[in-house]
């Protein structure tokens, strides 16, 4: 049942005077639910409680924190249909978007569970001493990753479960050893709330301490700010907008004690259409691509939004395919009311700009929220010379640029922002004839593709979910896949410290049987 409380810690709450509904994009009216924004009281009593739980949970054995991760898995599976059908009421998605997603973020945490057993995200170094160095005796060093404290996440609207309540951040952030205060996003508290009572029951059943986790509603800015500013809050996970991104980022930097916020905000996610590519599979990459770009109705942060192509007959074939294949999709409902304005505002505003050409433009009788897909074309030489043309669209809009020949697809290449990815399209001769284009693209983006779409982000160690400024305010970490742990720990080296007296992972006998690097060598013996 949805009750529209907060969660403070394992208490209920519901003391605040400001409510508000959430939105049902496909009805077009608010939904049954009345949800209790946090009030100041409620959000220092959720900081304080995650404080206080900093230390005992982060003293927890990894195994015992890896039965709570594991736990909150189950217990989102024991939601059942409510947590599918109170997910596609906030969000319009399908049953089959929400039955994957939920599937991806019980996959995240088991994936976490599993990493804190394997270990080696803790970098355990021992340097054992060696007193009779000359012309200095060498001190016994040992260092590893420790958790920062209590982090703030603020809950995605474009992924309701997976980059939310227990989502990616909150998993790793979870799994390093940091209490989380999840701040809700305000279209999908309904599905926070759910999520929230399965992390509450899965922490009382393995024993986690009061305030491991609290979830706070609110509707507007103040709550996330206040989250931001509170002195006991050590670090943010955000997903959304750049202004969104910036606004939490510039606060933690003026707090006395700055903070790292991670957020992931916009991305056009280039794609390199090379000639051969095109010439001898232009249909088929132009089927694909109006599939990724109309996918989920084009609200992913890595949806393709820039199309740069060689001027010539394939390149043009291509252009005609896309629209075609386009314009045979249905429009698809967005996630809310603000994000289909925000999507409106963004496509009209782009489509204004002079010199550039609307390729798509479907008419006829429209669902309120629904997203009509546009691909625009420009000149390289238009796209260059205006910056609002590099902006994000959110929703399913690309632009196709046309580049008179491969120097000048480098130089568009080198002016744009920082992405979260770049794609080539080629064959493998092409892309040895292109080491420019390549290079170019690889210095402007987290993770680079060949030969596929960017939709789609694989959960595994391997992914890099971040980019250059401003795809994310830290371009070393990522948001997905297991190496997100990294952002909520930070190394401490243990001088000449008591054998016993030293955590688990640095002591001589390697209980965790852990990897470790020893003296240089990577190795799982004991000392
Ligand atoms: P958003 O406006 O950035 O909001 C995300 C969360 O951040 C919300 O919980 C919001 O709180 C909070 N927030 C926003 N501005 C803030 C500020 N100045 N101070 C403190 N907290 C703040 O994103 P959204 O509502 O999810 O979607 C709006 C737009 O964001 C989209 O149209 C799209 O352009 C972009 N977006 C991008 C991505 C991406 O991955 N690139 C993903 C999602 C959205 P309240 O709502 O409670 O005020």
């Amino acid at each position: 049942m949805i009750t529209g409380k907060n969660y403070i810690g394992e208490e209920q709450s519901a003391k605040g005077s400001k409510t508000f509904h959430t939105f049902n994009p496909k009805l077009n009216i608010p939904t049954e639910w009345t949800f209790y924004e946090a009030d100041i009281k409620e959000i220092e009593a959720a900081v304080e409680k995650a404080s206080k739980a900093f230390d005992p949970y982060s003293n927890l054995p990894y195994v015992q924190r890896a039965k709570f991760l594991n736990a909150i898995a189950d217990e989102i599976a024991v939601l059942g249909e409510q947590l599918i059908t109170v997910f596609m009421q906030e969000s319009g998605l399908p049953e089959g978007r929400a039955l994957g997603e939920r599937g991806r973020t019980m996959g995240q945490l088991r994936a976490f569970a599993a990493l804190l057993l394997e270990g080696s995200w803790v970098a355990a170094t021992i340097d054992t001493a060696q007193p009779s160095r000359e012309p200095m005796p060498k001190v016994d060093l040992r260092k590893m990753m420790v958790p920062i404290g209590p982090i703030a996440v603020f809950g995605a609207s474009n992924f309701p479960l997976a980059f939310s309540t227990a989502g990616g951040d909150m998993a790793s952030a979870l799994a390093a050893g940091c209490p989380v205060v999840v701040k809700s996003h305000p279209m999908h508290a309904g599905t926070g709330e759910l999520v929230s009572s399965a992390i509450i029951k899965a922490a009382q059943r393995t024993g986690m301490p009061d305030g491991v986790f609290s979830n706070l509603n609110s509707s507007d800015v103040a709550v996330g700010q206040l989250l931001t500013m509170h002195p006991k809050i050590k670090g943010v996970g955000f997903t959304g907008s750049f202004n969104g991104g910036m606004a939490l980022y510039r606060l933690a930097n003026q707090r006395k004690e700055p903070i790292p916020v991670f957020a992931e905000m916009g991305s056009i996610n280039p794609v390199v259409a090379l000639p051969g590519a095109l010439k001898e599979k232009g249909a088929y990459w132009a089927a694909q691509y109006a599939g990724s770009i109309t996918l989920g109705a084009g609200q992913f942060c890595t949806n393709p939004g820039l199309i740069l192509g060689i001027k010539g007959a394939s390149f043009s074939n291509f252009i005609n395919t896309l629209s075609a294949e386009i314009e045979k999709i249905e429009p698809a409902c967005m996630l809310h009311p603000n994000i289909y304005d925000g999507y409106q505002r963004g496509k009209q505003e782009l489509s204004a700009q002079p010199r550039t050409e609307k390729i798509t433009d479907l008419k006829g009788e429209i669902p309120p929220n629904h997203a009509v897909q546009r691909i625009l074309a420009v000149d390289a030489k238009v796209f260059l010379e205006n910056p609002i043309l590099h902006r994000e669209v959110f929703g399913p809009f690309s632009i196709v640029v046309s580049c008179s020949d491969k120097e000048e697809l480098v130089h568009v290449i080198n002016h744009l922002e920082g992405q979260l990815t770049g794609t080539i399209l080629g064959d493998e001769d092409e892309l040895k004839r292109s080491p420019k284009v390549a290079n170019a693209l690889m210095k402007r983006v987290g993770r680079i593709i060949f030969n596929g779409v960017p939709t789609g982000v694989e959960v595994c160690p391997s992914m890099m979910h971040g980019g250059p400024f401003p795809a994310s305010t830290d371009s070393r970490f990522t948001s997905v896949g297991t190496s997100a742990i990294k952002r909520w720990v930070r190394p401490v080296s243990f001088q000449s410290w008591p054998e016993e007296l030293l955590p688990q992972a640095l002591q001589n006998k390697n209980v965790l049987g852990i990897m470790r690097q020893v003296n240089g060598e990577n190795t799982d013996r004991n000392i």
